[in-house]
């Protein structure tokens, strides 16, 4: 995929991105390149956020306990420990080191992102990514959805210099993910030794962008590093993400396409409209939106 002889028309960068410190959920800290007080979102993504990494000692690895989503998906990536779910749904699972779990909220569930109690009880380091994706007006009320894929199940390629390429979702230098997207989106993640180069075609007027954790790339010939988001416009044309440094540089790949309807957001709850936002905080809060069964009485599910 690197060192294409096709000429690979680039996109030109909009803008780059410096990713904030946020407390989150139970009290961890995330990389948050957006939202901020300037980037509502970069639709149709409404949040990215980087959870570690965090090396956590005997007690004192938290998550986020019991809480609702509306009008969403959110989409959970684990690099490194583990982190059981159990939802409204009845559904209870561990999403695992290289773990995907891409939850489509709908109509709405209540549930929790908790380290395992192994990690609570020993510690470790914890390290992953949450994005949330939003749904179409037409999808907000869709049932709620699961999609789990073990690290086994991404689809992943080895790079010319020895890095490596997964795809969670869409297609990335021909290599198409599992996931079934509810609107058109992509998502892979690079691991790009010194010389490795991705030539990725995105598909014309999505929403793309780059985000560096790791080492330093040029996207589009831009330089970016750790903790840089790199925005480029929706013209026609690629991205490609180039390693000149000495050191590996890790990147997510993220592309969508505009959904380009109005965004009505507070907390867990994204909806089209304000009326519909206070019709969801009343659902949740009337109890519509259902509680987390007991411990131990659900159904295993990734
Ligand atoms: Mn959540």
């Amino acid at each position: 995929m690197s060192e294409s002889k096709i000429e690979h028309r680039q996109r030109p960068v909009v803008s780059v991105i410096e990713a904030h410190r946020q407390t989150e959920g139970g009290g961890f800290v995330v990389r948050r390149p957006f939202p901020t007080a300037e980037i509502d979102n970069l639709d149709p993504f409404l949040l990215l956020d980087e959870m570690g990494p965090t090396d956590y000692g005997p007690g004192e690895a938290i998550g986020a306990p019991d809480h609702p989503h509306r009008g969403f998906e959110t989409v959970t990536y684990l690099l490194d420990g583990a982190m059981e779910h159990r939802d409204s749904t009845g559904a209870h699972g561990v999403i695992k080191p290289g773990a995907v779990q891409w939850m489509t909220a709908g109509v709405g569930v209540v549930h929790s992102e908790m380290p395992t109690p192994d990690i609570m009880a020993r510690g470790g380091r914890a390290h992953g990514f949450q994005i949330w994706v939003n749904l179409r007006a037409e999808d907000k009320m869709i049932p709620p959805r699961y999609q789990g894929f073990e690290a086994s199940e991404l689809t992943h390629t080895e790079l010319q210099h020895g890095g490596r390429l997964r795809v969670i979702a869409g297609t990335i230098g021909g290599l198409t993910g599992p996931v079934d997207t509810t609107s058109p989106a992509t998502y892979g993640h690079a691991s790009l030794a010194p010389g490795d180069q991705i030539d990725w075609d995105v598909p014309p007027g999505h929403t793309a962008f780059v985000y560096v954790f790791s080492g330093a790339v040029t996207v589009n010939g831009t330089d970016a590093e750790d903790g840089q988001l790199v925005l480029v416009s929706r013209d026609e044309g690629g991205v490609t993400v180039a390693n000149h440094a000495d050191a590996t540089a890790e990147v997510l790949l993220l592309a969508g396409e505009p959904l380009g309807e109005p965004i009505a957001r507070y907390g867990p709850f994204v909806m089209n409209t304000r009326q519909e936002l206070i019709e969801a905080f009343d659902d949740f809060q009337a109890g519509r939106l259902g509680s987390i069964p007991a411990a131990g009485t659900g159904v295993h599910r990734n």
